[in-house]
């Protein structure tokens, strides 16, 4: 278990420092503002949409370690990905992060979003890991704080 803490540390430390998709894409068609202001997270989200597929996604921002390597994690694994897919992974990381009981069951299928698995220790967290996630979701549900940047 040591083994994986220290790796699932790694992920953490790396997608901080080198944030992927850390950049507004060249066509977007839906944008979101993501703040937490407990730890004063503060992001913006890109997302292009074509019909149920996000085909692209960035973000910028400034945040703890834990807010900004969710949100590139986050991005990188939900690249083209659906809504439908995005609404069973978001699902299962609220669990995952929440050490809601049975969420262990899927973190295996998670990939590297089983990072964020020891955020369940540290409850303060669990607003910085899920930020990012809040705000794509009312993106995609087109909330009418959305504006379109096309
Ligand atoms: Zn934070």
């Amino acid at each position: 278990m040591d083994g994986l803490r220290e790796l699932y540390q790694q992920v953490i430390l790396d997608h901080n420092k080198n944030p992927r998709n850390f950049s507004r894409p060249a066509s977007t068609n839906r944008t979101g503002e993501g703040y937490n202001p407990l730890c004063g997270d503060h992001y913006t989200l890109y997302a292009e949409v074509n019909g149920d597929v996000v085909t692209d996604i960035g973000f910028q921002g400034s945040g703890c370690a834990i807010s900004k390597a969710s949100a590139s994690v986050m991005s990188s694994t939900l690249k083209g990905k659906t809504k439908a897919d995005f609404e069973t992974l978001f699902r299962a990381f609220q669990e995952m992060v929440k050490g809601e009981p049975g969420a262990g069951s899927g973190i295996a299928e998670m990939g590297k979003l089983a990072a964020f698995e020891g955020v369940s220790e540290h409850p303060s967290r669990i607003k910085c890991a899920t930020l990012a996630w809040h705000t794509l979701n009312s993106m995609l549900q087109g909330q009418p704080d959305v504006v379109s940047t096309e």
